[in-house]
């Protein structure tokens, strides 16, 4: 089995779902696929939006998976969801119903065209590391950095434990 994180994210509704529904639609999915356990959701947070200017705030998560689905099996599963649920790709980090990211996948790093693990832009993002801080608050990253270190470089920030 892998220990997987993963982070949710939504800031526009999809078919008269906001965002915490979407979270929540997303989560229940995961948790009815055989070959995931849902082991435990982090709270859920208020955040800014990166990227382009003038889009709603989000709603951020982040989940522990045990799985043994393959790293690149599980990012198609994300992307069906994501699709399902009404993500559209234009521009890049644009409003969104849904981003699913693997974040860790156990302690591996993987450099391929379609994945990189662990995720390239957490160790910057307060939505990312205050999530995970609920779910292992004492996590290190496979590259030696302390979660809690990092999320204190991100105090500026705008991010509200809802
Ligand atoms: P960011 O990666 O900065 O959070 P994003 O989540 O908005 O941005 P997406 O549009 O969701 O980006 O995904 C763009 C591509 O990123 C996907 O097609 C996917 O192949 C690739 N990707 C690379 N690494 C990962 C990862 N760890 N988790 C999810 N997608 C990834
Ligand atoms: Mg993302
Ligand atoms: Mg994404």
């Amino acid at each position: 089995m892998a220990d997987v994180y993963i982070g949710l994210g939504s800031n526009l509704e999809d078919r008269g779902t906001g965002p915490a529904g979407q979270l929540d639609r997303a989560l229940k999915t995961i948790s009815e696929h055989p070959m995931i356990n849902l082991m435990a959701v982090s709270q859920r947070y208020q955040t800014r939006a990166i990227g382009p200017e003038n889009q709603p705030d989000y709603i951020n998560a982040a989940a522990r998976l045990d799985t043994d689905m393959s790293a690149l099996d599980l990012l198609d599963y994300l992307q069906h969801i994501e699709h399902e649920q009404g993500r559209v790709r234009t521009i890049r980090w644009g409003a969104r119903t849904l981003d699913l990211d693997i974040l860790l996948y156990d302690r591996q790093t993987i450099k391929s065209e379609r994945l990189t693990v662990p995720h390239p832009r957490m160790h910057e993002r307060a939505f990312v590391l205050a999530p995970l801080s609920d779910l292992q608050p004492n996590m290190v990253l496979p590259n030696g950095e302390n979660i809690l270190n990092l999320l204190a470089n991100c105090s500026d920030q705008g991010i509200v434990k809802l």
